[in-house]
């Protein structure tokens, strides 16, 4: 049966126009089902029970259920989700003294293949539609006001899957969660993290929605970074670069570079250099993310002198740069760890 939540609002309307009835009816169940994110017909209380009969018989809402929860020891909370069709997606809650996020997952696995990443050794099954996304954003408001007293106030395109991939539902999935009818969200704290897909780029900053933008970057050196983060052999440095440019005019929002420093692979003077040079052709920032092993013993986290020798040399050159620390590494939630590791 088909999902009451793939209607728009201007086909709500067409369906009730059909049955005869008001057009504000559509505008009601929209609100119920994106504002007040009801998962069941028979709740919608402002319809009569009549009304609310015939819709069930023509619609369903497939709702997602958390199959697992784990806590962190800092406050992070996993979820793995399980979708209408067994499938297992993970979102995460990050809190902090004053922020509550949340990462989510965009696609069921990944079809790229960085090879830092845990996701990326999950076969992409499929991407994740609007409902589905907007439902973890759901999902873990809840679970602030829950357990942290205070609602959700960031989102992060940072989970499983590239975003760029399923473009058409991430970004109606933030229409939601950004217009009144919907969550009701600033944009402003939504950030879209992206492998760089040059084109998906372009195509994000025409869309005038005011969301920010990450790049995962880890290596300004062509060569290098193609070896970590292999796919990206299609997508030149210089387009990327390229797009971002087009991205900061277009929405006069900074880009902020993802970047891992890993020993013996990106922690020389020369990774450093490039990095500064490829920074100081945008707006930008910088946040070295502290990596989280996945188990294989290729990649590993730098020593602190070298992480210093970075942030030395990028706040000499006026770059600012933020070091992020792994939150949730006890349960495996911490980026790129999302891999499904309690279902198997
Ligand atoms: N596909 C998107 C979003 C998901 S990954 C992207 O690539 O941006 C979110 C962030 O986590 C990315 O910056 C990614 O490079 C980083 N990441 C992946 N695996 C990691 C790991 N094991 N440790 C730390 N960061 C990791």
């Amino acid at each position: 049966m088909k999902d009451l939540r793939t209607l728009s609002l201007s086909e709500l309307q067409d369906y009730f126009l059909n049955l005869d009835e008001k057009p504000f009816r559509a505008k009601q169940v929209y609100n119920w089902l994106w504002s007040k994110n009801l998962h069941s017909i028979d709740e919608m209380t402002n319809l009569s029970k009549d009304l609310r009969d015939k819709i069930s018989k023509d619609f369903e809402i497939k709702p997602i259920s958390v199959d697992q929860l784990q806590r962190s020891s800092d406050g992070t909370i996993k979820n793995g989700v399980k979708l209408h069709d067994g499938l297992l997606v993970e979102s995460v809650l990050i809190p902090t003294l004053t922020r509550t996020t949340a990462c989510v997952s965009s696609q069921v696995g990944c079809s790229l293949n960085c090879e830092f990443c845990a996701t990326a050794r999950l076969k992409r099954m499929r991407n994740l539609d609007v409902a589905e996304i907007v439902d973890q954003v759901a999902l873990i408001d809840q679970q602030s006001r829950m357990y942290f007293d205070r609602p959700l106030t960031n989102i992060v395109f940072m989970g499983m899957g590239e975003p760029m991939m399923n473009y058409k539902n991430v970004v109606e999935s933030i229409k939601k969660i950004t217009e009144s009818e919907g969550l009701g969200m600033s944009p402003r704290r939504i950030t879209v993290s992206t492998s760089g897909i040059p084109k998906m780029i372009k195509m994000l900053a025409d869309e005038n929605i005011k969301v920010k933008l990450a790049l995962s970057l880890h290596s300004a050196i062509e060569k290098k970074r193609n070896e970590i983060m292999p796919f990206s052999d299609k997508f030149p440095l210089t387009d990327i670069m390229d797009s971002l440019k087009y991205w900061y005019e277009k929405t006069g929002n900074i880009v902020t570079f993802e970047y891992c420093v890993w020993k013996n692979i990106n922690d020389g003077d020369e990774d450093i250099k490039a990095l500064i040079k490829f920074c100081k052709q945008i707006p930008s920032k910088v946040n070295l993310i502290q990596y989280n092993p996945i188990g294989d013993g290729k990649y590993d986290q730098c020593n602190k002198a070298a992480e210093d020798n970075y942030v030395r040399q990028l706040e000499k050159n006026g770059i600012t740069v933020m070091i992020r620390r792994s939150r949730g590494g006890d349960i495996d939630a911490a980026c790129g760890q999302l891999a499904n590791k309690a279902a198997e």
